[in-house]
Protein backbone atom coordinates (compact mmCIF):
# COMPACT_ATOMS: atom_id res chain seq x y z
CA UNK A 1 0.00 0.00 0.00
CA UNK A 2 1.01 3.61 -0.52
CA UNK A 3 2.45 5.03 2.54
CA UNK A 4 0.63 7.97 2.37
CA UNK A 5 -3.07 5.68 2.26
CA UNK A 6 -1.81 4.42 5.77
CA UNK A 7 -3.10 6.66 8.18
CA UNK A 8 -6.81 6.65 5.77
CA UNK A 9 -6.71 3.02 6.28
CA UNK A 10 -6.28 2.65 9.48
CA UNK A 11 -9.37 4.55 10.02
CA UNK A 12 -11.20 3.47 7.76
CA UNK A 13 -10.18 -0.32 7.98
CA UNK A 14 -12.07 -2.70 5.61
CA UNK A 15 -13.84 0.31 3.52
CA UNK A 16 -10.88 1.04 2.15
CA UNK A 17 -9.23 -1.62 -0.53
CA UNK A 18 -5.86 -1.25 -2.37
CA UNK A 19 -6.19 -4.39 -3.84
CA UNK A 20 -4.74 -3.76 -7.51
CA UNK A 21 -7.45 -6.94 -9.31
CA UNK A 22 -10.34 -4.86 -7.22
CA UNK A 23 -8.96 -1.68 -8.04
CA UNK A 24 -8.86 -2.86 -11.77
CA UNK A 25 -12.52 -3.68 -11.47
CA UNK A 26 -13.73 0.08 -10.23
CA UNK A 27 -10.87 1.63 -13.01
CA UNK A 28 -14.23 2.58 -15.60
CA UNK A 29 -17.58 2.35 -16.29
CA UNK A 30 -19.28 1.47 -19.47
CA UNK A 31 -18.28 4.02 -21.65
CA UNK A 32 -15.62 2.75 -24.55
CA UNK A 33 -13.76 5.73 -25.56
CA UNK A 34 -13.36 7.35 -22.81
CA UNK A 35 -10.09 6.95 -21.06
CA UNK A 36 -9.22 5.71 -17.14
CA UNK A 37 -6.51 4.72 -15.09
CA UNK A 38 -6.02 2.70 -11.89
CA UNK A 39 -6.55 4.29 -9.05
CA UNK A 40 -4.55 4.39 -5.77
CA UNK A 41 -7.09 3.04 -3.67
CA UNK A 42 -11.17 2.32 -3.52
CA UNK A 43 -12.91 3.81 -0.75
CA UNK A 44 -16.31 1.84 -0.13
CA UNK A 45 -18.20 3.75 2.57
CA UNK A 46 -20.51 2.26 5.22
CA UNK A 47 -21.85 5.50 6.19
CA UNK A 48 -21.32 9.58 5.20
CA UNK A 49 -18.93 10.13 8.24
CA UNK A 50 -16.62 7.29 6.40
CA UNK A 51 -17.39 9.36 3.31
CA UNK A 52 -17.00 12.80 5.50
CA UNK A 53 -13.16 11.81 6.70
CA UNK A 54 -12.43 10.70 3.11
CA UNK A 55 -13.32 14.00 1.76
CA UNK A 56 -10.93 15.61 4.61
CA UNK A 57 -7.93 13.25 4.29
CA UNK A 58 -8.33 13.86 0.63
CA UNK A 59 -8.16 17.73 0.96
CA UNK A 60 -4.98 17.65 3.44
CA UNK A 61 -3.52 15.13 0.89
CA UNK A 62 -4.11 16.70 -2.13
CA UNK A 63 -5.63 13.75 -3.70
CA UNK A 64 -8.39 13.49 -6.39
CA UNK A 65 -11.87 11.64 -5.62
CA UNK A 66 -14.13 9.69 -8.27
CA UNK A 67 -17.30 9.38 -6.62
CA UNK A 68 -19.05 5.70 -8.13
CA UNK A 69 -22.30 4.11 -8.15
CA UNK A 70 -22.40 1.24 -10.19
CA UNK A 71 -20.17 2.32 -12.67
CA UNK A 72 -22.97 2.27 -15.72
CA UNK A 73 -22.34 5.41 -16.75
CA UNK A 74 -21.75 6.21 -20.66
CA UNK A 75 -19.98 9.34 -20.93
CA UNK A 76 -16.58 8.09 -18.73
CA UNK A 77 -18.15 10.40 -15.44
CA UNK A 78 -16.95 7.55 -12.82
CA UNK A 79 -13.62 6.82 -14.52
CA UNK A 80 -10.54 6.70 -12.41
CA UNK A 81 -7.45 9.41 -13.01
CA UNK A 82 -4.21 9.71 -12.53
CA UNK A 83 -3.62 9.48 -8.40
CA UNK A 84 -7.32 9.12 -7.52
CA UNK A 85 -9.45 7.81 -4.92
CA UNK A 86 -12.14 6.08 -6.06
CA UNK A 87 -15.45 6.57 -3.80
CA UNK A 88 -17.59 4.26 -4.29
CA UNK A 89 -21.65 4.13 -2.62
CA UNK A 90 -22.76 0.50 -3.23
CA UNK A 91 -22.80 -0.18 0.64
CA UNK A 92 -24.87 2.62 1.06
CA UNK A 93 -27.92 1.25 -0.05
CA UNK A 94 -30.51 1.82 2.71
CA UNK A 95 -33.96 2.89 2.10
CA UNK A 96 -34.02 4.89 4.96
CA UNK A 97 -37.79 5.89 4.59
CA UNK A 98 -40.88 5.66 2.78
CA UNK A 99 -43.38 8.07 3.83
CA UNK A 100 -47.09 7.48 2.19
CA UNK A 101 -48.76 10.42 3.46
CA UNK A 102 -45.58 12.90 2.55
CA UNK A 103 -45.30 10.86 -0.68
CA UNK A 104 -41.19 11.26 0.01
CA UNK A 105 -38.09 8.87 -0.14
CA UNK A 106 -35.10 8.82 1.54
CA UNK A 107 -32.49 7.05 0.54
CA UNK A 108 -28.93 6.23 0.33
CA UNK A 109 -26.87 6.84 -2.59
CA UNK A 110 -26.19 3.09 -3.39
CA UNK A 111 -29.84 2.26 -3.49
CA UNK A 112 -30.54 0.71 -6.98
CA UNK A 113 -32.89 2.21 -8.72
CA UNK A 114 -35.48 -0.71 -9.35
CA UNK A 115 -35.00 -1.52 -5.38
CA UNK A 116 -36.81 1.74 -4.64
CA UNK A 117 -39.23 1.53 -7.60
CA UNK A 118 -39.88 -2.13 -5.85
CA UNK A 119 -40.26 -0.63 -2.19
CA UNK A 120 -42.25 2.21 -2.91
CA UNK A 121 -44.79 -0.19 -5.17
CA UNK A 122 -45.66 -1.70 -1.54
CA UNK A 123 -47.00 1.15 -0.38
CA UNK A 124 -48.77 2.08 -3.63
CA UNK A 125 -46.21 5.04 -4.43
CA UNK A 126 -43.92 5.35 -7.56
CA UNK A 127 -40.66 6.97 -8.40
CA UNK A 128 -40.93 7.35 -12.10
CA UNK A 129 -37.13 7.91 -13.40
CA UNK A 130 -36.71 4.61 -15.24
CA UNK A 131 -33.17 4.75 -17.27
CA UNK A 132 -32.84 1.30 -19.35
CA UNK A 133 -30.06 0.52 -16.67
CA UNK A 134 -32.73 0.23 -13.69
CA UNK A 135 -31.71 -3.41 -12.26
CA UNK A 136 -28.04 -1.74 -11.70
CA UNK A 137 -28.19 1.58 -11.90
CA UNK A 138 -27.41 3.51 -8.30
CA UNK A 139 -29.71 6.53 -7.04
CA UNK A 140 -26.81 8.44 -6.31
CA UNK A 141 -25.56 7.49 -9.85
CA UNK A 142 -28.70 8.83 -11.26
CA UNK A 143 -28.72 12.17 -9.38
CA UNK A 144 -25.03 12.66 -11.02
CA UNK A 145 -26.06 12.62 -14.05
CA UNK A 146 -29.05 13.66 -14.09
CA UNK A 147 -30.70 10.45 -15.61
CA UNK A 148 -33.90 10.03 -17.65
CA UNK A 149 -35.49 7.04 -19.19
CA UNK A 150 -38.46 5.53 -20.68
CA UNK A 151 -41.37 7.30 -19.24
CA UNK A 152 -39.58 10.92 -18.33
CA UNK A 153 -41.35 11.89 -21.69
CA UNK A 154 -44.16 12.61 -20.07
CA UNK A 155 -42.96 12.25 -16.30
CA UNK A 156 -39.61 14.12 -15.98
CA UNK A 157 -36.09 13.26 -15.56
CA UNK A 158 -34.34 12.55 -12.16
CA UNK A 159 -34.17 16.38 -11.20
CA UNK A 160 -37.49 16.41 -11.13
CA UNK A 161 -38.14 14.44 -7.89
CA UNK A 162 -35.07 15.57 -5.87
CA UNK A 163 -36.08 17.26 -3.05
CA UNK A 164 -33.13 17.47 -0.76
CA UNK A 165 -29.56 16.12 -0.09
CA UNK A 166 -26.98 15.50 2.06
CA UNK A 167 -23.65 15.67 0.67
CA UNK A 168 -20.23 16.14 1.89
CA UNK A 169 -18.67 19.65 0.10
CA UNK A 170 -15.71 21.90 -0.20
CA UNK A 171 -13.06 20.92 2.67
CA UNK A 172 -15.19 18.72 3.88
CA UNK A 173 -18.38 19.89 5.23
CA UNK A 174 -21.54 18.28 5.46
CA UNK A 175 -24.42 19.80 4.56
CA UNK A 176 -28.08 19.45 3.73
CA UNK A 177 -29.24 20.93 0.40
CA UNK A 178 -33.13 21.44 -0.33
CA UNK A 179 -36.18 20.78 1.13
CA UNK A 180 -38.80 17.94 2.43
CA UNK A 181 -41.91 19.71 2.05
CA UNK A 182 -43.94 20.23 -1.22
CA UNK A 183 -43.05 23.98 -1.56
CA UNK A 184 -39.59 25.47 -0.59
CA UNK A 185 -38.16 28.52 -2.41
CA UNK A 186 -35.36 29.21 0.47
CA UNK A 187 -32.10 30.62 -0.48
CA UNK A 188 -30.72 29.46 -4.69
CA UNK A 189 -31.45 25.94 -5.96
CA UNK A 190 -28.21 24.13 -4.86
CA UNK A 191 -29.76 20.66 -4.79
CA UNK A 192 -31.20 21.58 -8.22
CA UNK A 193 -27.32 22.38 -9.42
CA UNK A 194 -26.01 19.20 -7.53
CA UNK A 195 -28.42 17.15 -9.85
CA UNK A 196 -26.23 16.22 -13.04
CA UNK A 197 -23.02 17.77 -11.59
CA UNK A 198 -21.27 14.15 -12.24
CA UNK A 199 -19.65 14.16 -8.73
CA UNK A 200 -17.57 17.25 -9.20
CA UNK A 201 -19.11 19.65 -6.36
CA UNK A 202 -19.12 17.09 -3.53
CA UNK A 203 -20.33 13.32 -2.16
CA UNK A 204 -23.61 12.82 -2.09
CA UNK A 205 -24.58 11.08 0.66
CA UNK A 206 -28.43 10.73 0.98
CA UNK A 207 -31.45 11.57 -1.22
CA UNK A 208 -34.61 12.58 -0.47
CA UNK A 209 -36.88 11.79 -3.70
CA UNK A 210 -40.32 13.12 -4.14
CA UNK A 211 -42.62 10.00 -5.02
CA UNK A 212 -46.43 9.63 -6.96
CA UNK A 213 -49.17 7.73 -6.90
CA UNK A 214 -48.96 4.03 -8.89
CA UNK A 215 -49.02 4.67 -12.34
CA UNK A 216 -52.01 3.25 -13.57
CA UNK A 217 -52.18 0.18 -15.85
CA UNK A 218 -50.34 0.88 -19.45
CA UNK A 219 -51.89 0.27 -23.06
CA UNK A 220 -49.44 -0.11 -25.58
CA UNK A 221 -49.40 0.94 -29.46
CA UNK A 222 -47.29 -0.87 -31.69
CA UNK A 223 -45.39 0.54 -34.80
CA UNK A 224 -43.28 -1.01 -38.04
CA UNK A 225 -42.19 1.55 -40.28
CA UNK A 226 -39.52 0.92 -43.80
CA UNK A 227 -36.87 3.52 -42.05
CA UNK A 228 -35.55 5.90 -39.27
CA UNK A 229 -37.40 9.36 -40.89
CA UNK A 230 -41.01 7.76 -41.13
CA UNK A 231 -40.65 6.39 -37.91
CA UNK A 232 -39.61 10.19 -36.60
CA UNK A 233 -42.50 11.67 -38.79
CA UNK A 234 -44.71 9.25 -36.68
CA UNK A 235 -43.43 10.39 -33.29
CA UNK A 236 -43.96 14.13 -34.37
CA UNK A 237 -47.58 12.94 -34.81
CA UNK A 238 -47.95 12.02 -31.28
CA UNK A 239 -46.10 15.35 -30.12
CA UNK A 240 -48.16 17.21 -32.65
CA UNK A 241 -51.65 15.36 -31.06
CA UNK A 242 -51.42 16.33 -27.80
CA UNK A 243 -51.63 13.09 -26.64
CA UNK A 244 -48.68 13.12 -23.47
CA UNK A 245 -47.40 9.28 -23.97
CA UNK A 246 -45.89 7.58 -20.56
CA UNK A 247 -43.31 6.14 -23.27
CA UNK A 248 -42.28 6.31 -26.64
CA UNK A 249 -39.21 4.50 -28.14
CA UNK A 250 -37.74 3.69 -31.20
CA UNK A 251 -35.54 0.68 -32.08
CA UNK A 252 -33.58 0.25 -35.49
CA UNK A 253 -33.78 -3.03 -37.37
CA UNK A 254 -29.68 -3.00 -36.09
CA UNK A 255 -31.02 -3.18 -32.35
CA UNK A 256 -34.18 -5.63 -33.59
CA UNK A 257 -32.02 -7.93 -35.29
CA UNK A 258 -29.04 -7.79 -31.97
CA UNK A 259 -31.91 -8.76 -29.49
CA UNK A 260 -32.72 -11.42 -31.93
CA UNK A 261 -30.21 -13.22 -31.99
CA UNK A 262 -29.64 -13.50 -29.06
CA UNK A 263 -33.25 -14.10 -27.61
CA UNK A 264 -34.98 -15.23 -30.60
CA UNK A 265 -38.10 -12.90 -30.93
CA UNK A 266 -38.68 -12.65 -33.87
CA UNK A 267 -38.30 -8.86 -33.58
CA UNK A 268 -36.91 -7.73 -36.92
CA UNK A 269 -39.48 -10.09 -39.28
CA UNK A 270 -42.38 -7.27 -39.30
CA UNK A 271 -40.28 -3.93 -40.35
CA UNK A 272 -37.21 -2.22 -40.21
CA UNK A 273 -38.37 0.03 -37.04
CA UNK A 274 -40.23 -0.47 -34.50
CA UNK A 275 -42.06 2.35 -32.71
CA UNK A 276 -43.16 1.51 -29.10
CA UNK A 277 -45.67 3.62 -27.52
CA UNK A 278 -47.52 3.29 -24.28
CA UNK A 279 -50.56 5.48 -22.27
CA UNK A 280 -50.80 5.71 -18.78
CA UNK A 281 -54.10 8.20 -18.97
CA UNK A 282 -56.95 5.73 -16.79
CA UNK A 283 -60.30 4.72 -18.24
CA UNK A 284 -61.72 5.12 -21.37
CA UNK A 285 -59.46 8.42 -21.70
CA UNK A 286 -56.34 5.41 -22.18
CA UNK A 287 -58.69 4.29 -25.07
CA UNK A 288 -58.85 7.16 -26.54
CA UNK A 289 -55.35 8.04 -25.94
CA UNK A 290 -54.14 4.70 -27.23
CA UNK A 291 -56.65 5.17 -31.05
CA UNK A 292 -55.02 8.37 -31.12
CA UNK A 293 -51.60 7.03 -30.95
CA UNK A 294 -52.51 4.30 -33.82
CA UNK A 295 -53.85 7.05 -36.04
CA UNK A 296 -50.17 8.81 -35.63
CA UNK A 297 -48.49 5.62 -36.87
CA UNK A 298 -51.17 4.46 -39.30
CA UNK A 299 -50.93 8.26 -41.06
CA UNK A 300 -46.92 8.30 -40.85
CA UNK A 301 -46.73 5.09 -42.81
CA UNK A 302 -46.66 2.55 -41.00
CA UNK A 303 -46.24 -1.01 -42.57
CA UNK A 304 -48.35 -2.62 -39.99
CA UNK A 305 -49.38 -1.49 -36.74
CA UNK A 306 -51.97 -2.35 -33.64
CA UNK A 307 -52.95 -2.01 -29.75
CA UNK A 308 -51.60 -4.57 -28.07
CA UNK A 309 -54.51 -6.94 -26.78
CA UNK A 310 -51.85 -8.72 -24.38
CA UNK A 311 -49.86 -6.69 -21.67
CA UNK A 312 -47.95 -9.20 -21.20
CA UNK A 313 -46.67 -9.43 -24.90
CA UNK A 314 -46.52 -5.70 -24.63
CA UNK A 315 -44.06 -6.31 -21.68
CA UNK A 316 -41.80 -8.53 -23.62
CA UNK A 317 -41.22 -5.86 -26.18
CA UNK A 318 -40.47 -2.96 -23.37
CA UNK A 319 -38.18 -5.89 -21.82
CA UNK A 320 -36.47 -6.40 -25.31
CA UNK A 321 -35.80 -2.62 -25.70
CA UNK A 322 -33.93 -2.69 -21.77
CA UNK A 323 -31.89 -5.30 -23.53
CA UNK A 324 -30.30 -3.45 -26.72
CA UNK A 325 -27.20 -2.54 -25.17
CA UNK A 326 -25.97 -5.63 -23.74
CA UNK A 327 -27.34 -7.90 -26.98
CA UNK A 328 -25.43 -5.31 -28.50
CA UNK A 329 -22.56 -5.68 -26.85
CA UNK A 330 -22.11 -8.73 -27.47
CA UNK A 331 -21.62 -8.52 -31.15
CA UNK A 332 -18.28 -5.84 -30.65
CA UNK A 333 -17.50 -2.61 -28.92
CA UNK A 334 -20.11 -0.12 -28.64
CA UNK A 335 -19.64 3.23 -28.96
CA UNK A 336 -23.06 5.17 -27.70
CA UNK A 337 -24.16 8.62 -28.53
CA UNK A 338 -26.75 10.54 -26.42
CA UNK A 339 -27.89 13.87 -28.34
CA UNK A 340 -31.16 15.26 -28.27
CA UNK A 341 -32.55 17.43 -30.64
CA UNK A 342 -36.26 19.40 -30.73
CA UNK A 343 -38.71 16.33 -31.49
CA UNK A 344 -39.93 18.56 -34.79
CA UNK A 345 -36.26 17.55 -36.09
CA UNK A 346 -36.10 13.87 -35.14
CA UNK A 347 -36.46 13.02 -38.55
CA UNK A 348 -34.02 15.26 -40.39
CA UNK A 349 -31.54 14.06 -37.43
CA UNK A 350 -32.21 10.47 -38.33
CA UNK A 351 -31.54 11.18 -41.84
CA UNK A 352 -28.06 13.01 -41.12
CA UNK A 353 -27.32 9.82 -38.57
CA UNK A 354 -27.75 8.36 -42.03
CA UNK A 355 -25.62 9.91 -44.21
CA UNK A 356 -22.95 9.94 -41.60
CA UNK A 357 -22.89 6.37 -41.29
CA UNK A 358 -22.39 5.91 -45.31
CA UNK A 359 -20.01 8.91 -45.17
CA UNK A 360 -17.77 6.61 -42.83
CA UNK A 361 -18.30 3.60 -44.07
CA UNK A 362 -19.95 2.34 -40.35
CA UNK A 363 -23.20 0.95 -39.49
CA UNK A 364 -24.84 3.11 -36.82
CA UNK A 365 -27.70 1.47 -34.92
CA UNK A 366 -30.11 3.42 -33.13
CA UNK A 367 -32.42 3.43 -30.30
CA UNK A 368 -34.05 6.16 -28.87
CA UNK A 369 -36.22 7.85 -26.34
CA UNK A 370 -38.11 9.46 -29.24
CA UNK A 371 -40.51 11.26 -27.40
CA UNK A 372 -38.01 13.28 -26.32
CA UNK A 373 -35.98 13.56 -28.88
CA UNK A 374 -33.17 11.78 -27.41
CA UNK A 375 -31.38 9.68 -29.89
CA UNK A 376 -28.93 7.09 -28.88
CA UNK A 377 -27.15 6.65 -32.43
CA UNK A 378 -24.93 3.22 -31.22
CA UNK A 379 -21.97 2.46 -33.62
CA UNK A 380 -21.12 -1.11 -33.16
CA UNK A 381 -17.52 -2.01 -33.88
CA UNK A 382 -16.87 -5.90 -34.32
CA UNK A 383 -14.25 -7.52 -32.51
CA UNK A 384 -12.49 -8.34 -35.58
CA UNK A 385 -12.74 -4.48 -36.97
CA UNK A 386 -10.71 -2.50 -34.21
CA UNK A 387 -9.51 -0.54 -37.36
CA UNK A 388 -13.09 1.30 -37.61
CA UNK A 389 -12.29 2.67 -34.14
CA UNK A 390 -11.28 6.02 -35.33
CA UNK A 391 -13.26 6.51 -38.11
CA UNK A 392 -16.00 6.07 -35.69
CA UNK A 393 -14.82 8.14 -33.46
CA UNK A 394 -14.87 10.67 -35.59
CA UNK A 395 -18.31 10.05 -36.84
CA UNK A 396 -19.79 10.26 -33.51
CA UNK A 397 -18.35 13.68 -33.72
CA UNK A 398 -20.07 14.62 -36.71
CA UNK A 399 -23.59 13.48 -34.78
CA UNK A 400 -22.84 16.01 -32.38
CA UNK A 401 -22.06 18.93 -34.38
CA UNK A 402 -25.13 17.81 -36.10
CA UNK A 403 -27.26 17.92 -32.86
CA UNK A 404 -25.93 21.69 -32.03
CA UNK A 405 -26.80 22.50 -35.72
CA UNK A 406 -30.23 21.32 -35.57
CA UNK A 407 -30.54 23.26 -31.91
CA UNK A 408 -30.19 20.44 -29.74
CA UNK A 409 -27.89 19.68 -27.16
CA UNK A 410 -24.75 17.10 -26.72
CA UNK A 411 -26.11 14.82 -23.95
CA UNK A 412 -29.77 14.58 -23.28
CA UNK A 413 -29.27 11.95 -20.20
CA UNK A 414 -25.32 10.52 -20.04
CA UNK A 415 -23.65 13.71 -19.19
CA UNK A 416 -20.75 15.41 -20.03
CA UNK A 417 -18.26 12.93 -17.99
CA UNK A 418 -14.79 12.50 -20.29
CA UNK A 419 -16.59 12.02 -24.03
CA UNK A 420 -18.75 15.24 -24.50
CA UNK A 421 -16.30 17.91 -23.20
CA UNK A 422 -15.44 19.28 -26.63
CA UNK A 423 -19.01 19.31 -27.10
CA UNK A 424 -20.76 21.16 -24.23
CA UNK A 425 -17.75 24.02 -24.76
CA UNK A 426 -19.16 24.30 -28.26
CA UNK A 427 -22.70 24.07 -27.37
CA UNK A 428 -22.87 26.80 -24.52
CA UNK A 429 -19.75 28.90 -25.35
CA UNK A 430 -16.56 30.64 -23.36
CA UNK A 431 -18.65 32.82 -21.43
CA UNK A 432 -21.12 30.03 -20.10
CA UNK A 433 -18.14 27.54 -19.79
CA UNK A 434 -16.63 30.27 -17.64
CA UNK A 435 -19.52 30.26 -15.34
CA UNK A 436 -19.21 26.42 -14.88
CA UNK A 437 -15.94 27.21 -13.83
CA UNK A 438 -16.61 29.84 -10.99
CA UNK A 439 -19.40 27.23 -9.55
CA UNK A 440 -16.56 24.45 -9.49
CA UNK A 441 -13.86 26.86 -8.11
CA UNK A 442 -16.51 28.75 -5.18
CA UNK A 443 -18.02 24.85 -4.12
CA UNK A 444 -14.66 23.29 -5.02
CA UNK A 445 -11.53 25.33 -3.62
CA UNK A 446 -9.14 22.16 -3.15
CA UNK A 447 -10.51 20.85 -6.63
CA UNK A 448 -10.73 17.30 -5.12
CA UNK A 449 -13.95 16.13 -6.59
CA UNK A 450 -13.51 14.48 -10.12
CA UNK A 451 -11.33 17.07 -11.57
CA UNK A 452 -10.66 16.88 -15.10
CA UNK A 453 -14.22 15.81 -15.87
CA UNK A 454 -16.89 18.05 -17.85
CA UNK A 455 -14.66 20.89 -18.42
C1 LIG B 1 -27.57 -0.75 -20.52
C2 LIG B 1 -27.56 0.70 -20.12
C3 LIG B 1 -28.70 1.44 -20.30
C4 LIG B 1 -28.72 2.79 -19.90
N1 LIG B 1 -29.88 3.49 -20.05
C5 LIG B 1 -29.94 4.77 -19.60
C6 LIG B 1 -31.16 5.52 -19.71
O1 LIG B 1 -32.18 5.03 -20.21
N2 LIG B 1 -31.15 6.78 -19.23
C7 LIG B 1 -30.05 7.35 -18.65
O2 LIG B 1 -30.09 8.50 -18.21
N3 LIG B 1 -28.87 6.67 -18.58
C8 LIG B 1 -28.80 5.40 -19.03
N4 LIG B 1 -27.63 4.71 -18.93
C9 LIG B 1 -26.43 5.36 -18.36
C10 LIG B 1 -26.25 5.13 -16.82
O3 LIG B 1 -26.92 3.99 -16.39
C11 LIG B 1 -26.76 6.35 -16.04
O4 LIG B 1 -25.92 7.45 -16.33
C12 LIG B 1 -26.82 6.15 -14.53
O5 LIG B 1 -27.40 7.31 -13.93
C13 LIG B 1 -25.46 5.89 -13.89
O6 LIG B 1 -25.69 5.36 -12.58
P1 LIG B 1 -24.52 4.58 -11.83
O7 LIG B 1 -25.02 4.24 -10.47
O8 LIG B 1 -24.02 3.48 -12.65
O9 LIG B 1 -23.45 5.75 -11.70
P2 LIG B 1 -21.91 5.80 -12.15
O10 LIG B 1 -21.77 5.45 -13.58
O11 LIG B 1 -21.09 5.06 -11.18
O12 LIG B 1 -21.63 7.37 -11.95
C14 LIG B 1 -22.26 8.31 -12.79
C15 LIG B 1 -21.80 9.73 -12.41
O13 LIG B 1 -22.35 10.10 -11.15
C16 LIG B 1 -21.31 10.41 -10.21
N5 LIG B 1 -21.73 9.88 -8.92
C17 LIG B 1 -22.10 8.60 -8.65
N6 LIG B 1 -22.46 8.49 -7.36
C18 LIG B 1 -22.30 9.71 -6.80
C19 LIG B 1 -22.48 10.25 -5.48
N7 LIG B 1 -22.93 9.52 -4.47
N8 LIG B 1 -22.17 11.55 -5.26
C20 LIG B 1 -21.73 12.34 -6.27
N9 LIG B 1 -21.56 11.89 -7.53
C21 LIG B 1 -21.84 10.60 -7.79
C22 LIG B 1 -20.05 9.76 -10.78
O14 LIG B 1 -18.87 10.45 -10.38
C23 LIG B 1 -20.29 9.88 -12.27
O15 LIG B 1 -19.92 11.16 -12.74
C24 LIG B 1 -27.56 3.39 -19.35
C25 LIG B 1 -26.39 2.62 -19.21
C26 LIG B 1 -26.38 1.29 -19.59
C27 LIG B 1 -25.12 0.51 -19.41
Amino acid sequence: MNEALKPLAQTLGTSLVTDPDILRAYAHDEAVLAPFEQPIALVRPKNADEALTTVKFCVANNIPLVARGAGTGLSGGANATKGCIVVCFEAMNKIIKIDPDERIAIVQPGVVNDDLRDACAEHGLWYPPDPASAPWSTIGGNVGTNAGGLCCVKYGVTRDYVLGIEAIVGKGEKVKLGRRTAKGVAGYDLTALFVGSEGTLGLVTEITLRLRPIQSAEKTVVGYFDDLPSAGRAAAAVTASGVSPSALELLDRYCLKAVDKWKNMGLADEGNVLLLARTDAPGEQGDIEADILLDCFEKSGSVWCARSSNETEAEALFAARRLVFPALKLLGSVLTEDICVPRTKVAEMCARINEVAAAYDIYIACIAHVGDGNLHPLIVIPHDEEEAMDRSREALEQIVDHAIELGGTVTGEHGVGLLKMRGLAKEVGPVVLDMHRSIKNALDPANIFNPGKVF
